[in-house]
């Protein structure tokens, strides 16, 4: 019932509306033509090899988010995003983003982006708290959560019929709910007290659910250990000059406590309802790396080596054809000039190889 996408290795298109019968013929169909990017619908349709998407006759779509390293603030505001354009033909590198083409050959310029590892666990927590409030504030217990191969996370929620239908609008709200602005949570604190001025803030606990939950447990790191701990339901009562101090103490750290609630996934992909999601436990074609599917969306467990990301093991020669500044790769600090020849483990050379900066010279077994 989904469609099945592909990005064909030596192509920039997409070979859409794909439908197979059995996991066996689409496997099958993958051996024979090698894609460089596999993707399925989170959309089911009675017929999802009709290429008019208005008769493929939609039957309810998956609920998808996109967690991306390269949008999460605190990675942005380190400098962590690394973004070049460069010549694919002669090799010319400059990190402004408005310069489209080459000076020297005349060519188009292509892009070069890379996160830091450090992002890449920031989106994690990210995930990591995306699932808490799936899981706690919708109930929501059929979810799976994957390491795009890239930067960042992907977590599908599978609907049940009840809600599988719902709009895009209607995902929108749920996608407000997750982002939360500022605006959002300034309303709500002001609520905290009902507007009357003598009134005993009402500290929000993790018991509460919905936002004011979320608010508690950020709101937990900040407060004395007697406060938190009622907060956390440890303890059942709080003074009247308790609750004022936490209150303040709220007030004081609003803007910090906004962004830690706000959880950076991308809206254009949880309201689309026919997205086309990477198949996990793929290779994403962007770096050569396996989108890991993480068990029981355990992400806990999930540590980004280049052990668990490798498809294969071996090592590849490879050839700069494009300077590349000290960045680091998994676990590596690694620095190019255009021109060098060198040896590198498989998860390090395919990075360099699928985003185009550097050519394999001979595979090393
Ligand atoms: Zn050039």
């Amino acid at each position: 019932m989904r469609e099945i996408a592909i990005q064909p290795l030596n192509l920039d298109t997409y070979v859409r509306h794909l439908a197979f019968s059995s996991i066996a013929e689409l496997k099958n169909y993958i051996i024979n033509n090698i894609p460089r990017h596999v993707y399925y619908s989170s959309a089911r349709y009675q017929e999802p090899g009709n290429p008019v998407m208005d008769e493929k006759k939609w039957l309810g779509s998956d609920l998808v988010f996109d967690i991306d390293a390269n949008e999460i603030y605190e990675c942005i505001e380190k400098g962590m995003v690394v973004q070049l354009r460069f010549c694919k033909k002669c090799g010319y590198v400059v990190d402004q983003q408005e310069v489209k083409t080459c000076p020297n050959c005349g060519s188009e310029l292509s892009r070069f982006e890379h996160v830091e590892p450090e992002c890449i666990t920031m989106a994690k927590n990210h995930a990591a708290k995306l699932i808490d409030v799936l899981e706690q504030d919708f109930g929501f217990t059929n979810i799976y959560t994957a390491f795009s191969g890239n930067r960042g996370f992907h977590i599908v929620v599978e609907l049940d019929e009840d809600y599988r239908y719902m709009s895009s609008d209607e995902r929108r709200e749920i996608v407000s709910y997750i982002k939360l602005d500022e605006q959002q949570i300034n309303y709500i604190v002001r609520n905290l007290v009902k507007g009357l001025k003598k009134a005993v803030p009402l500290i929000p606990r993790i018991t509460d659910g919905g936002i004011r939950r979320r608010i508690a447990l950020v709101l937990a790191n900040y407060v004395e250990k007697d406060v938190k701990a009622y907060i956390m339901e440890l303890r059942s009562t709080i003074s009247y000059a308790e609750a004022r101090k936490a209150y303040a103490i709220l007030l004081e750290h609003i803007a910090d406590i906004s962004k830690a609630l706000s959880i950076a996934i991308d809206p254009k992909v949880t309201i689309d309802i026919s997205h086309l999601v990477r198949m996990p436990n793929s290779i994403n074609g962007k770096t050569g790396w396996i989108a890991v599917f993480i068990k029981n969306n355990d992400l806990s467990n999930f540590e980004f080596t280049s052990e668990i990301v490798k498809p294969i093991d071996t090592k590849l020669k490879i050839k700069f054809t494009v300077g590349i500044p000290k960045i680091t790769i998994i676990d590596t600090q690694l620095k190019f000039s255009k021109g060098d020849e060198v040896v590198l483990e498989y998860p390090y050379a395919s990075y360099f190889i699928f985003k185009e900066v550097a050519q394999v010279v001979s595979i090393m077994r």
